[in-house]
Formats: structure tokens, C-alpha cells, sequence
């Protein structure tokens, strides 16, 4: 038995328990082809991938809520004329999915290969923090995107995909989100979603990029505690939590759009959008620099290359995305 078995089969059998009804152990027994306990020892892990599962002697089990599982079929379905500039492969399980598809690069994964992944043990965020998710809650995936130009011209490209994520959650009917610089999506004062640049390449180019993005559908309280900032999903709006891999697939069609727009004309052309979802735009914030130290000041805006403008007693200042994190004042 691989190590791996235990788990295909937790996940096999959530799969069928996504309808949120009763399924009688004995039944999933039979069609697994396993014994009773063994349904109810891979079903005891629910709870590590922050799921709520009731278990009911005489009715079966039962999940809290209904799952969303990823469909790579409906995934693209939803793309739309953009099917032919990514290609979507769905995982039940990876460590994190920017690692994953870093590695696949080095391979020499084409162009537009997405990896969405149900399940990320160890996601990743900037500066070696940790991106959370519980299974069926987020949408956590990554998009290779090769491009000729080097490093060195890709600094504006987190604000671009930050754009890609408003337009995305604008067609799904979503409002009163904006950015916060350099990428996070906010809504009501909590991160609703994440951006992770990783690449590979030199100053020069050609660059192979990976761009990660962890977006919040529903974040259960056990989940919540374990976030030090504050947090929101898409649930506490006040409209139906749009379907998972519809959501996916809105994003992919914008940041392949939004990719192409790069690509020709760099960030400038999209700074102006930018700006206008800036929620701290012309408001006084503090930024904690990499050695701990703090600048306040009021944002100005940011410039062509995607750098934030701050005006500080001693004047204007720049500053690049790198190892700052930026919160109001
Ligand atoms: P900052 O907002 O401090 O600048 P960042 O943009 O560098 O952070 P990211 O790399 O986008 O951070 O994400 C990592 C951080 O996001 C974590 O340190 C944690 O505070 C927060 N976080 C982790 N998981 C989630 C989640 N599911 N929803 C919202 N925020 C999360």
C-alpha cells in the first residue's frame, strides 16, 4: 500500500460526501470495496483538512456544509475564447502549488500550465510566511507564464495580477473590494485573496514566472485563529458564494488578458486602473521595512514600474515591493 493510499481514499470518499447528505458507512463500505473501519479511520482525518464532519450511528456520515469540488471540465467550460491560452490540471493534494509548478518549469512546462490544488499542506506567502486553506474553502493555483523580457522588467507585475483579480471579481458580480499595495484584494477591511510572484530566469530574460494566488471563498472560524490579519471571503457578502471553479476559471481568462496587456505595454498602461482600487490611495499608512524599521506617510500612488509613492516629512519617497509590508495608519 503507498503511503499515498490513505489519503486518495479520505478524498475519494469526501468527494462522494460533497453533497452535504447522509451516506451510511455500510453503503460506502460496499462501494469502496473496504471494511467499515477503514471507512471510518480515512474519514477521521476530515477534521485536518478543516472540514466539520457528523458522524450518526444508524444514519452515516454527513459533512457540516456542502464541498466544491475542482472540475477541470467545468474549468474550462468557463474559459471562455481564452481555453486555448491555459491549460488546467486539477490536484487533490501538494505541499504548496508554486513549488509544484517551479519544479514542472524546470521540466520545461509550457506556457499557460495551471495547477489548482485542493488540498495545500504548506502554501506559501511573501517572505516565507504561510498561506492557510481548508479543503473546498479556497482556491489556491498557480499559472507558468514564460516571457521573453528578463527580471528586471517584471517588477510591476504583482500590481498587474492584482488588477486581473478586481476584473475577475467584478464580472462574478462581487463589489466593494480594492487592493492593497502591492497585491492583496480586500474586502471589508480583510484579506479576501493573495498574490505570490515567484521566478525564474536572469535580469535579462527569458524569465519563466509563476504567479500564485490563494483567494477565500468561505474561511471557517477554525481557520480564522490561526490568520494573524484580518481576513474576509467571499461568504460574508451578501450574495451567493459564486461556484469554485467558475471563480477559477474568471480568473484565468482575466490574468491571460491581463498577461497579454503586460507583456505588449508593461504596468504603465495599467497603473491608472490600479490606482483606482488602491484602498489606501491618498490615505496615511505605515510601511515596516525589512529591518524592522517603520516609515509612515500618505500614498501618493505608485509609479510605471509598480513602486509605491509615499509622501513623507522629508518628501517624496520610493519604495519597492520587495520586503514591505504596508498597513493604515
Ligand atoms: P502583508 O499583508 O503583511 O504585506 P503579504 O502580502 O506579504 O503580507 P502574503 O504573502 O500575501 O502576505 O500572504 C501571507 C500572509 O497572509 C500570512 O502571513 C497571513 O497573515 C495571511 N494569510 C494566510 N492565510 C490567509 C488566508 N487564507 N486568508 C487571508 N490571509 C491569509
Amino acid at each position: 500500500m503507498s503511503a499515498d493510499t490513505p489519503r486518495q481514499l479520505t478524498f475519494a470518499l469526501l468527494r462522494r460526501l460533497a453533497d452535504g447528505e447522509f451516506h451510511s458507512g455500510e453503503v460506502l463500505a460496499r462501494q469502496f470495496g473496504v471494511t467499515r473501519a477503514t471507512v471510518n479511520n480515512a474519514l477521521r482525518d476530515a477534521g485536518s483538512y478543516g472540514l466539520t464532519l457528523y458522524s450518526v450511528r444508524g444514519r452515516g456520515y454527513r459533512l457540516a456544509r456542502p464541498l466544491q469540488w475542482l472540475d477541470a471540465d467545468a474549468i474550462r467550460a468557463g474559459l471562455g475564447a481564452e481555453r486555448g491560452a491555459v491549460h488546467v490540471e486539477t490536484l487533490d493534494h501538494a505541499a504548496s502549488s508554486n513549488a509544484l509548478l517551479l519544479q514542472r518549469a524546470l521540466q520545461g512546462a509550457a506556457s499557460g500550465t495551471v495547477l489548482a490544488v485542493e488540498w495545500q499542506s504548506a502554501g506559501r506567502g511573501r517572505l516565507g510566511r504561510t498561506w492557510h486553506s481548508g479543503l473546498g474553502d479556497t482556491l489556491t493555483f498557480s499559472l507558468l507564464w514564460r516571457c521573453e523580457s528578463g527580471l528586471a522588467a517584471l517588477s510591476g507585475l504583482s500590481l498587474a495580477v492584482g488588477v486581473a483579480m478586481m476584473r475577475a471579481l467584478a464580472e462574478l458580480g462581487v463589489s466593494g473590494i480594492g487592493l492593497k499595495w502591492p497585491n492583496d484584494v480586500i474586502l471589508n477591511e480583510g484579506k479576501l485573496a493573495g498574490v505570490l510572484i515567484e521566478a525564474q530566469g536572469d535580469m535579462l530574460g527569458p524569465s519563466a514566472v509563476v504567479i500564485g494566488v490563494g483567494l477565500n471563498l468561505t474561511v471557517p472560524e477554525l481557520l480564522r485563529g490561526r490568520i494573524d490579519q484580518a481576513v474576509s471571503d467571499l461568504a460574508s457578502l451578501d450574495m451567493p458564494v459564486p461556484e469554485r471553479n467558475l471563480v477559477l476559471a474568471v480568473s484565468l481568462k482575466n490574468l491571460a488578458s491581463v498577461l497579454r496587456e503586460f507583456a505588449k505595454r508593461g504596468f504603465a498602461s495599467l497603473r491608472a486602473e490600479w490606482e483606482s482600487h488602491h484602498v489606501f490611495q491618498m490615505r496615511p499608512v505605515k510601511l515596516t521595512l525589512p529591518d524592522g524599521s517603520l516609515v509612515t506617510g500618505t500614498v501618493m500612488g505608485v509609479t510605471d514600474d509598480g513602486a509605491l509613492r509615499l509622501a513623507t516629512e522629508q518628501g517624496e519617497k520610493i519604495f519597492h515591493a520587495g520586503e514591505v509590508s504596508l498597513r493604515g495608519a
